[in-house]
């Protein structure tokens, strides 16, 4: 299938790009692909690579460039997106990785057009949110869920998937020290990536993350003309 936009989510850790990315499949039928996915994949079946960047995950520093580029280029390469709408969640981090990006946006055609969407969310919050969330053990579902009681992604059944069942896991870099480096990486090259944007003359569309899902979900397709 052919791509007409690739939407960009650049934003801390738990800024809620994965969980906008859910709502973006499942009611609009769009394609997702996340860096971060694409990384605990190699772990889970201990590749080359996922025994490379182990560490890096564990302690929340990022993959290097060149093999984050690679995975993303090998995505489009084996044309896994099904719509012609793709979120790339977690890609480009880097400047670095933005002109890898820039080199394959050449490639998906001229019809493709990229959209920069930037999430923002306090790093409090942040912390709140993710010291309590568990993800789905099944690789090739890793649905997000909170154990805050107050929150609306607590699971229906106790530790479980409410998609398919698996048990729900802490991932192993939801830690205090993880958490704090996370933070730390992004807001280090947050700044740089969206001036490469910003200066390459792209819109960046700002979104407000604390909103709760449907807000948020609402909010993204008005400002980005979604009608559905
Ligand atoms: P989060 O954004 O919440 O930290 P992700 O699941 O997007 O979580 O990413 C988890 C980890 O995967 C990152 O901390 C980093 O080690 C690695 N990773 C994911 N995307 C990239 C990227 N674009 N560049 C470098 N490392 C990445």
């Amino acid at each position: 299938m052919s791509i007409d936009r690739v939407i960009l989510f650049i934003g801390p850790p738990g800024s809620g790009k994965g969980t906008l990315s859910q709502e973006c499949v499942q009611k609009l039928g769009w394609t997702q692909v996340s860096t971060g996915d694409l990384c605990r994949k190699h772990i889970a079946k201990q590749t080359e690579i996922g025994k490379s960047i182990d560490f890096a995950i564990k302690s929340g520093k990022l993959v290097s460039d060149g093999l984050i580029s690679q995975m993303v280029f090998d995505w489009f390469k084996k044309g896994q997106q099904q719509s012609d709408v793709v979120i790339l969640d977690g890609y480009p981090r880097t400047v670095n990785q933005a002109r890898d990006f820039n080199a394959l946006a050449d490639q998906l055609g001229d019809a493709a057009q990229v959209v920069v969407a930037k999430f923002v969310i306090d790093d409090d919050v942040v912390v709140d949110r993710l010291v309590n969330r568990y993800i789905c053990k099944n690789k090739s579902c890793q649905r997000v869920y909170s154990l805050k009681p107050t929150s609306s992604f607590v699971p229906a059944n106790d530790m479980m998937c409410d998609a398919c069942g698996s048990e729900l896991i802490k991932r192993k870099d939801d830690t205090a020290d993880a958490i704090k480096e996370r933070l730390k990486v992004y807001h280090l090259h947050e700044n740089d990536l969206l001036s490469h944007y910003e200066d390459a003359g792209y819109e960046i569309r700002e979104f407000k993350s604390d909103l709760p899902i449907d807000q948020l979900f609402t909010e993204f397709k008005e400002r980005l003309g979604v009608s559905l």
